[in-house]
């Protein structure tokens, strides 16, 4: 076993994910262990992204006694292509980029830095065991008002001395640009958008879709997007859904015919 693959499932509206998640995951990976963190007894409040803490905090543990890559997926994330190269990428902590560019959620943060992180998917080392230790205890404390790992990893980037630069990797003869940051004697990597992509999501090649179960219409339609092409399938943008607060008029259409 060469790393381990946790998620995060609380509540019985995403339990019929589990098994097509699991079954994912055993067709595309090799040499993975899986950790399903459930039932969880919190000690935090339930406000959100408490469970960012559970997951981070049973991450770390779990990276303490193994010593192996622990990997963060979303129940809500489909592998599309083993991710063992992703793993063997050699930096300290992976992440997947956010949606909205240098609009991504915290704004005040992507602003400074052109782009944002997404925890939808994020691989640990043993090396950044240190580091997410630091970040865990702000979440904690919410020393940024947010139990959020994505504002207090994006909020500690921004407020501390840190490197950043761009460095190209290619996958089965596709060119990604990946983000690296250097900060606290750590490398981060912030994968191409392209790499763990979001919404709207056409085939490129992609490793992982990670898909917004609200916008595809809830957890019966999103479990479509195992099985059926995605070509068949409704865009998974936001676009329109009023119900969710969005009335932009979709512009992602034109994709399809490409
Ligand atoms: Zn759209």
């Amino acid at each position: 076993m060469s790393y381990y693959i946790t998620t995060f499932c609380h509540g019985s509206k995403y339990e019929p994910i589990k098994n097509k998640w699991l079954e994912r995951i055993h067709k595309k990976c090799k040499n993975y262990n899986v950790k399903i963190y459930e039932n969880i007894n919190t000690p935090v409040h339930f406000t959100y992204a408490w469970w960012d803490v559970v997951r981070l905090t049973n991450n770390l543990s779990l990276l303490l006694e193994t010593q192996k890559p622990i990997i963060q997926l979303d129940i809500d994330a489909i592998i599309e292509k083993d991710i063992k190269c992703l793993v063997d990428l050699n930096y300290d902590f992976i992440i997947s980029t956010e949606i909205g560019g240098d609009k991504a959620f915290p704004p005040e943060c992507s602003k400074k830095l052109g782009f944002g992180v997404c925890s939808g998917f994020y691989i640990i080392k043993p090396s950044a065991y240190t580091f997410l230790c630091k970040i865990l205890s702000f979440m904690n404390m919410r020393i940024n008002n947010s139990y959020s790992d994505q504002v207090n990893i994006m909020t500690y980037i921004v407020n501390n001395n840190y490197e950043i630069k761009t460095e190209d990797i290619v996958f089965d003869n596709i060119t990604y640009t990946n983000k690296i940051i250097h900060i606290d004697g750590i490398t981060i990597c912030v994968l191409d958008f392209d790499i763990v992509t979001r919404d709207p999501i056409v085939n490129k090649g992609q490793f992982i879709n990670h898909i917004n179960i609200d916008n595809v219409g809830g957890v019966d339609k999103f479990l479509l997007y195992f099985d059926e092409p995605l070509e068949s399938l409704p865009l998974t943008c936001r676009c329109g859904k009023i119900h969710l607060g969005d009335t932009n008029v979709c512009k992602h259409m034109e994709l399809r015919n490409r």
